[in-house]
């Protein structure tokens, strides 16, 4: 059975939501407008439940189904945050907000994940619990963690959680899951290098901390060529390189580098952060200057655990088509905070089809409204089958 009929014909309501949350992006934890939208609809809905501020301004809505032999709870989980960036797409509905952009289809996993409470509060064709878990700040806030640390998993008694994210260039109506590490671990690495300014005449009479940083870059690199098994992945990109000075024939006494450390696997995460502080340290001494380093751990690796990512790709593929999920397609070096939820309970993380739309992130993307039948068929039927009515 592909899409449900209940949700595609929910389809037109669902896109309007998602359109008016587009239309008023809210950043990190500071989402009053679409936190008080989503209780507001879970309510309407007759979720059985609706708790908010979870996490500071998280929402999760428990809906229990027919019955609940089975004791069983599943977590469903979208993240409702856009990011701070311009609108560039010209529609009729973008964001009236400058500074403030849905650039990453959050809107539309809150209004597929709405879509399903809908249908599920409506049916309850299942014998356990559901739990719809509504995450602000995934955008670099950590609000999947705030969430856990908050309790979240052992209050509802969540026993497993899936998450969705869309995905631009994989066709709408396809999904793409793989089991183990799926995203990366993001690391945020800032060195300030002290010398001593001066006379870029005289640099005899300086300590020229430019060329420290310029080798601590070079040398950086060789953490991923000379220090990371071949087989395994890593990037490390300094991406900023300053001084205080915009003059010519100034030496400054400090130049800062910053950039991000993105590995799949924890032991090559500890290994490329002990390795940095030891290159960093070392060449910045070679150069007789100091370096203060600020190593950051951001969002941990992504990992679906195997049996879930297998679950959810039976299930995709029972809403989708023999041939429309593509499984153990490649990790990527992003990051997501939903591995948090993942460290704290066994489930799996799936990319449905976007179809052909600028990249996320991009000021010209949207969220393609043609996924929502899939998007929203997908969690309704993992309820349905995860939890099988008597
Ligand atoms: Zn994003
Ligand atoms: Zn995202």
């Amino acid at each position: 059975m592909p899409v449900k009929n209940r949700l595609a014909e929910m389809h037109d309501e669902i896109t309007a939501w998602r359109r008016e949350i587009h239309a008023n992006p809210e950043i990190l934890y500071d989402l009053p407008k679409t936190t008080a939208m989503v209780a507001a609809k879970l309510r309407e809905f007759g979720v059985d439940e609706v708790v908010e501020g979870i996490g500071r301004s998280g929402i999760v809505g428990v809906i229990r189904g027919k019955s609940d032999a089975s004791g069983r709870c599943i977590g469903l989980r979208a993240d409702m945050d856009a990011l701070p960036m311009t609108e560039k797409t010209g529609l009729p509905y973008a964001s009236g907000t400058p500074g403030k952009m849905h650039a990453c289809g959050h809107d539309g996993h809150t209004a597929m994940l709405l879509g399903a409470a809908k249908y599920l509060a409506e049916t309850r064709n299942f014998d356990g619990t559901v739990c719809v878990i509504f995450q602000p700040a995934e955008e670099g806030g950590a609000g999947g963690l705030a969430m856990v640390e908050d309790g979240m998993m052992d209050r509802f008694g969540i026993q497993e959680v899936y998450g969705m994210h869309n995905e631009p260039g994989l066709p709408v109506g396809e999904f793409g899951v793989a089991p183990g590490p799926i995203m990366a671990a993001a690391d945020e690495l800032e060195v300030v290098f002290h010398g001593k300014g001066g006379h870029a005449a005289r640099p005899h009479l300086t300590i020229d901390p430019v060329p420290a940083a310029c080798a601590t870059v070079l040398a950086l690199q060789t953490v991923s060529s000379r220090n990371t098994d071949p087989i395994q992945s890593i990037v490390v990109s300094i991406c900023v390189l300053e001084t205080e000075s915009a003059a010519t024939n100034v030496i400054d006494g400090q130049v800062r580098i910053a950039g991000t450390v993105r590995t799949l696997d924890e032991g090559v995460r500890d290994m490329a952060e002990n390795r940095i502080r030891k290159i960093v340290e070392a060449t910045a001494e070679a150069h007789g200057c100091r370096a203060e380093i600020d190593y950051r751990r951001g969002y941990p690796v992504t990992v679906n655990h195997d049996e879930n990512a297998r679950i959810a790709a039976e299930i995709a593929e029972a809403v989708a088509g023999k041939g429309k999920v593509i499984w153990g397609r490649p990790p990527r070096m992003g990051a997501e905070d939903f591995s948090y939820m993942l460290q704290a309970r066994p489930g799996a993380f799936i990319n449905v089809g976007n179809g052909d739309t600028a990249n996320v992130h991009h000021p010209a993307y949207n969220f393609n409204d043609d996924a929502i039948p899939w998007g929203t068929s997908f969690f309704a039927e993992l309820v349905e089958r995860r939890m099988p009515a008597a």
